[in-house]
């Protein structure tokens, strides 16, 4: 039997989901549906759905199909949409947000994402910069796939080959970026309360 919890009944969770969801909207809501970001957008072609399609489910408040496509996931924060979007929008920006919420919520389709960035950000705290070696060791111990590495070997390979691999063993280094980090995640962790209904 599921258990009830008290201290986030479901009208609560479900308010902050949609109160989340209406701080992206509110940033798109200037919308024209014109299509300039979808065809700005170079990393489209492997997106599920365009640019344009996320941010029409946005204004319409589809979480489910939001939530269950990875273009979001997908989006390398060039900028491009941004400059070119016709009536200003802030498309990274709202990219980033909905990252942000995929990442509170541990949700699926955002868990290879969260750990590529999580190790690669670990590596950078540790050493002051990312060392291929470790980081690529930190990302595949996250995901817990036996299989995983065999689909990395062959740029592994091509990367050795031209000696830009970095293959020193993980080790803690001397964390000369961790107050830094931690700074960065006592202000997040302050505004997220701020932001609490
Ligand atoms: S470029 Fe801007 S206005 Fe045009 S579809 Fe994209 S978000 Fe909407
Ligand atoms: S910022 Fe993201 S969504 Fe916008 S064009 Fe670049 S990759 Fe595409």
């Amino acid at each position: 039997m599921n258990q009830v919890d008290h201290a986030h009944p479901p009208s609560r969770i479900a308010e902050n989901k949609s109160r989340e969801l209406e701080d992206i909207r509110r940033l798109i809501q200037a919308c024209i549906q014109c299509g300039t970001c979808s065809a700005s957008c170079p990393n489209q072609f492997a997106m599920d759905l365009t640019p344009r399609r996320l941010w029409r489910l946005v204004l319409l408040g589809q979480e489910e199909e939001i939530f269950s496509s990875r273009t979001f996931c997908l989006c390398s924060a060039c900028y491009f949409c941004t400059l070119r979007c016709p009536r200003g929008l802030q498309l990274t920006e709202a990219m980033y947000r909905l990252k942000q919420v995929a990442a509170k919520r541990k949700l699926k389709t955002y868990k290879a994402s969260q750990a590529f960035y999580g190790s690669f950000l670990e590596s950078v705290r540790r050493h002051g910069r990312v060392r291929e070696g470790e980081f690529m060791a930190l990302y595949l111990g996250a995901m817990k796939n036996p299989l995983l590495p065999f689909r990395f070997a062959p740029l592994g390979l091509r990367l050795l080959a031209k000696g830009k691999l970095d293959l020193k063993p993980p080790s803690k280094g001397d964390m000369r970026l961790a107050a830094l980090f931690d700074k960065v995640a006592l202000v997040e962790s302050e505004a997220d309360d701020r932001n609490k209904p």
